[in-house]
């Protein structure tokens, strides 16, 4: 085998993995805590178009505007406390919320075109799309923010996977930092670092995805988001929560084109294949499963607060399962207006160029022809309407003891942060909030670094030298295989990156409540699950990969696996079914509160690779109003 090189980065204070919006923002205020403190960034694509954003935005969802007398921090918490079923971490949201709009200003200080309202001209407040959206001309949104973070950081190591962390040979549980390899060169990295702030992302194409063949790779959440925020804290051991709490969403069909701006700012609406109004017949079985708690059907209620996410899907899911699809967004009243034509289309083309694309391609016209509507498989991530990620520290004047334990988003792992979709219980953060709590962690990080707590790390050359051999085995695993060629590319001793991954969606699928199966599991499958999954873990150790690409989707494969096994873990434990249209357990159908108010949280044996789940006290800091 080809000897890659060794390049090792030493002494470093903040190692930031992963770039994207929670990246970027440990970056940019890692330099403000930090003045002479060494902060590197180790990124798997080009920090200038990496992560969620990378593809740009139509709107930055999590806006507070406090200073135009909009919403207050306590406010969000509330809308984001109810969307979730009552399941978030409030002094999180909390924390987020309260420093949330001074990301946003910074944003618009170093260029990007947020909206202004022109009825609100004299005091600048920005065009909202909803109660917590602002609208932007977001193409450019990330290389922007990449920009002020790059100018911060003592260097950015672009095209570099980073395949685990390191751990304190000295201390047990304290992070030392990471290895990867380059997928260019194929080079083997080493950093070694005090702090280390995880804002990989979340998880796509873990569950069969809808679009397969020719359409494979078409996914809502960016396709790239190899659940590498949740595949290397699991392995070090870091607790996890709410890791059944993936999201299931309603986009355009075929090009995942979000609906944020079309319901709420175009205020279209849905309609079943037969033009009828059909969401509002479904409310009364589902206040039935989740308690009025939750929905309340009393019209005055319903209008008062929007309905949660999960409950929206679910309608969607049974309007389908009743045989009255397909769904429809109406488009065609709001399109006569040429503006509002303009925006539906701008919200494609600077976002999702894709969808517009195939409108396109396919003659459809949102002016004459109401387009569909569809559900999405379920993703993993913890910054839209749902809350997966790591058990994270909150901040100290505002956590219960069972959340606080020094040092804001540290993860249970000594020295170990979040931000992002690497922080669990924070949903509704978006762009601006996972923004916001990378500056969070990073402020901490640096807390930590100045109290002493990152000294007298040791990184034993072995660490160093067995992971190098284990990154690189698929290419020795694939270059002895290759031998055994029985037709195309298959070989009887190893399984390749891409068939590895079609067996994970399907065992997904299949036994977790993916689309073919309409989102429904239980205890039964869940358990059968369990074990395909060990099994396929037996079989990852074959793992070939021809090349340093194909490596790069190993290691990417490992990460989803390792993501995967987790919710499974989750999803057995919490039985209920929580959030009806994200999932079903058919064996617990209704939402639970007497025994199941809590945040569920799990914990991975180093060692063994044993879980062992526990139920958390969901705590409310906020009243409701
Ligand atoms: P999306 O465009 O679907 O990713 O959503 C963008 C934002 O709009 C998020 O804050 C969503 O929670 C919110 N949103 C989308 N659809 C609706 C709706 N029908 N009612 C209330 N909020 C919505």
């Amino acid at each position: 085998m080809k000897a890659y090189k060794t390049i090792v980065e030493d002494n470093i204070d903040i190692l930031v993995v992963g770039a994207g919006l929670g990246g970027t923002g440990a970056a940019y205020e890692a330099r403000y805590w930090g003045r002479n403190k060494k902060i590197v960034i180790a990124e798997k694509a080009n920090i200038n178009r990496s992560g969620a954003v990378a593809q740009g935005l139509y709107a930055i969802n999590c806006y507070m505007g406090t200073r135009f007398g909009e919403n207050n921090p306590e406010d969000h918490v509330r809308y984001a406390r109810i969307d979730l079923m009552g399941m978030v971490r409030e002094d999180l949201l909390f924390d987020m919320a309260r420093h949330v709009d001074s990301a946003v200003h910074k944003f618009e200080e170093w260029g990007l075109p947020l909206m202004k309202d022109p009825k609100r001209e004299d005091i600048g407040a920005y065009m909202r799309e909803g109660k917590w959206q602002i609208m932007i001309h977001g193409e450019s949104y990330k290389p922007i923010v990449a920009e002020a973070a790059t100018k911060q950081a003592d260097k950015v190591y672009n095209r570099i996977m980073v395949t685990h962390l390191l751990m304190d040979d000295a201390q047990d549980n304290r992070v030392a930092g990471c290895v990867g390899f380059n997928v260019r060169t194929g080079n083997y990295h080493v950093f070694k670092s005090k702090a280390t702030i995880v804002g990989a992302g979340g998880a796509s194409n873990i569950f069969k995805p809808r679009s397969v063949g020719e359409g494979a790779g078409r996914v809502w959440y960016a396709p790239w988001s190899s659940g590498s925020a949740y595949g290397l804290l699991i392995e070090a051991g870091a607790k996890m929560t709410q890791m059944e709490n993936r999201i299931v969403l309603a986009r355009f069909k075929d090009g995942y084109g979000p609906v944020g701006a079309y319901f709420l700012h175009l205020h279209t609406y849905t309609q079943n294949g037969y033009g009828e109004e059909y969401e509002s017949n479904w409310f009364p079985a589902l206040e039935e499963m989740v308690g009025k708690r939750y929905l309340n059907t009393e019209a005055s209620h319903v209008s008062a607060r929007p309905i949660p996410t999960c409950l929206r899907t679910s309608a969607i899911i049974s309007e389908m399962n009743a045989g009255r699809g397909p769904i429809h967004m109406v488009t065609m009243e709001a399109f006569q207006d040429p503006h509002l034509e303009e925006v539906g289309w701008e919200n494609f083309l600077g976002m999702t160029v894709g969808q517009a694309v195939l409108w396109a391609a396919t003659d459809i016209d949102p002016k004459y022809i109401n387009p569909e509507l569809t559900t999405s498989e379920p993703y993993v991530m913890g910054s839209h309407a749902t809350a997966c990620g790591a058990w994270c520290s909150g901040p100290e004047d505002l956590s219960p003891e069972e959340y606080f334990w020094g040092y804001n988003r540290m993860t249970s792992v000594e020295g170990l942060f979040g931000a992002g979709d690497a922080v669990g219980g924070t949903p509704h953060a978006f762009s601006s909030g996972s923004f916001t709590e990378g500056r969070l962690a990073a402020k901490a990080a640096c807390q930590y670094i100045d109290d002493g707590k990152g000294e007298g790390i040791v990184v034993s050359d072995k660490q160093i030298a067995d992971r190098k051999e284990e990154i690189y085995r698929p290419l020795e695993t694939y270059r002895i295989g290759r031998n055994e060629i029985v037709a195309g590319t298959v070989s009887p001793s190893y399984i390749l990156p891409m068939p590895g991954l079609q067996r994970l969606q399907k065992i997904m699928d299949e036994y977790c409540g993916g689309v073919t199966v309409s989102y429904m599991t239980n205890d039964k499958l869940l358990n059968m699950g369990m074990q395909k999954m060990s099994i396929m873990e037996e079989d990852l150790e074959k793992l070939g990969a021809e090349d340093i690409h194909q490596l790069m989707r190993a290691w990417e494969l490992k990460h989803r696996h390792r993501t995967s096994e987790c919710v499974f873990q989750h999803t057995f434990f919490r039985k209920e079914t929580r959030w009806p249209g994200y999932y079903y357990r058919g064996d617990a159908m209704k939402l639970d509160d007497d025994n199941w108010h809590v945040l569920t949280v799990s914990h991975r044996d180093r060692e063994t690779g044993e879980y062992t789940m526990a139920k958390a006290p969901c705590y409310h800091l906020v009243n409701d109003e």
